[in-house]
């Protein structure tokens, strides 16, 4: 199976739609990201990225697990691109994660995993797209490293992607895009309560793992 490659092309059109109102903050937002989800709130702005609490949750429990070793966890986000009176967002309906060969230092996909990965995104019942990716710093607070901005540049630098990192242990969460040569932070929401289904378009076989995540 040759290595997937995830590249930013969106092939459906981008549907133009008013973005979930029933939102809450994430109760772990830093200082600064509180200060973007009031600033976005009180000027009724989009929200970069629209989080359900299902993906939530599963970022949470999944970091947390790993937490009491220092390990790093990470995968998918998967959703939709939308707009908005000319402003892009994105919906993250769920996660897609596999076994991770992870130390207190490092993450990555074990690459020996990525068959049941792509199975897990092949049970997801909506026509996604990868709109970003999410990993954890245990103990070492939310920012991109150096690492993470090869990864973000190499596979994540369209407009609409983005990287959460969520530190398990000072309770932090933030969003983050690229912007110029470096990245900045962007206001993100949880949303409660399921979203309305989409039609599933495609089946993600094994064979169509490259096509899977264009
Ligand atoms: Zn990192």
């Amino acid at each position: 199976m040759g290595r997937p490659r995830i590249v930013g092309e969106i092939r459906k059109p981008v549907l133009e739609l008013m973005p979930p109102s029933a939102t809450r903050p994430h109760a772990w937002l830093s200082p600064d990201a509180a200060k973007r989800y009031k600033a976005t709130c009180a000027t009724r702005e989009t929200f970069d990225v629209y989080l359900s609490s299902l993906a939530e949750n599963k970022i949470l429990e999944q970091s947390m697990n790993a937490a009491p070793k220092m390990l790093e966890v990470m995968g998918l986000l998967l959703g939709e691109v939308r707009s908005w009176k000319g402003e892009i967002y994105t919906i993250v309906r769920d996660v897609g994660t596999t076994d991770l060969k992870n130390s207190p230092a490092k993450v990555k996909f074990d690459p020996e995993a990525l068959p049941r990965l792509f199975a897990d995104l092949d049970r997801a019942d909506f026509d996604y797209v990868v709109v970003g990716w999410y990993h954890s710093h245990p103990g070492h607070t939310c920012f991109l490293s150096r690492t993470d901005m090869r990864t973000q540049k190499a596979m994540f630098s369209q407009s609409f992607h983005c990287a959460i990192v969520i530190d398990p242990l000072n309770r932090e969460i933030e969003a983050f895009k690229l912007r110029g040569d470096g990245y900045i932070g962007v206001p993100f929401t949880i949303v409660d309560g399921g979203f309305p289904r989409m039609r599933r378009l495609r089946t993600l076989g094994g064979g169509q793992v490259g096509q899977a995540l264009q």
